[in-house]
């Protein structure tokens, strides 16, 4: 499976907030979308799966334009894990994940027993089958985005977009999404998008790097390519480098001062 993002452009009123944005991923990789606040980074994930339609642009998932896709279609390609708001949920963790199988049934259609097997594998997955009956308003925020990402899980499909996973969540937590997420990559051979700004955990974590500032691509390559000092000063003003970390054994960011405008 190959995503291929062609010179995608996408305004709201008149200025482009995602502006001519072209790169390639595939199959087994984490990309991280980076940028600080308004770059456009969750503009540019609706337009992965047309939620918004690009004004200029194509989306191809293994050469086909997502145009030619209808929403099922393209819902059995791509699930996404919003940005968590502060909603209440007012029904259990498995009526969430059995949502995830929506776009495959007819309306008042009821699961059958193959959908019921998909979502136990997505709740096995994201070790979320012991809060099954829980009210997802009782869970801890972590425990709410394991449930959320097996939600997309149930879709099935090829590429998981995760807008800001870890945003709200302790830093234990954010450890256990983005080893999640590396499985879902690494064992199960799916593509992960994810946006966040957090540079350490993108250094870590991520293959890809893509920098956006003001809806342009500034840089995209892998952790090193992409986080120079030169880089994360011009998109986040801030001066930092990145550094190959023993303990862990992959890249970190290392921030060692803001730099002030003018
Ligand atoms: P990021 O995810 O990097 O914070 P966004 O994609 O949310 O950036 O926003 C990019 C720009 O588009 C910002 O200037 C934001 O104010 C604007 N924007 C986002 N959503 C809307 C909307 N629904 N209507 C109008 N402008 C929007």
């Amino acid at each position: 499976m190959r995503l291929k993002v062609q010179g995608v452009s996408f305004c709201y009123r008149s200025e482009d907030v995602v502006d001519d944005v072209s790169f390639d991923a595939d199959e087994g990789q984490i990309v991280g979308i980076l940028g600080p606040n308004g770059s456009g980074k969750t503009t540019l994930l609706k337009c992965l799966n047309r939620v918004l339609a690009p004004r200029l642009g194509t989306v191809f998932i293994d050469s086909i334009d997502n145009r030619d896709r209808t929403r099922k279609e393209i819902a059995r390609q791509i699930g996404v894990v919003p940005q968590s708001a502060n909603s209440s949920f007012p029904f259990t963790a498995l009526d969430m994940v059995m949502m995830g199988r929506n776009p495959e049934l007819d309306r008042f259609e009821k699961e059958k027993e193959n959908d019921i097997q998909i979502v136990s594998k997505a709740m096995e997955m994201t070790n979320t089958a012991f809060l099954a009956n829980r009210s997802m308003d009782q869970l801890s925020g972590g425990e709410r985005q394991r449930v959320i990402i097996a939600r997309a899980l149930a879709q099935r499909p090829n590429i998981m977009l995760l807008d800001e996973p870890t945003l709200h969540l302790d830093v234990n937590h954010q450890i256990e999404i983005l080893e999640l997420i590396t499985r879902l990559a690494r064992d199960e051979k799916m593509l992960v998008i994810i946006v966040t700004h957090d540079l350490s955990l993108a250094a870590r974590y991520c293959d890809n790097i893509i920098l956006l500032r003001n809806g342009r691509i500034v840089s995209a390559g892998d952790v090193t390519q992409a986080l120079t000092r030169e880089n994360m000063a011009k998109v986040f003003s801030i001066d930092a480098t990145i550094y190959y970390d023993e303990r862990i054994g992959t890249h970190n960011v290392a921030i060692i001062g803001a730099i002030k405008d003018g």
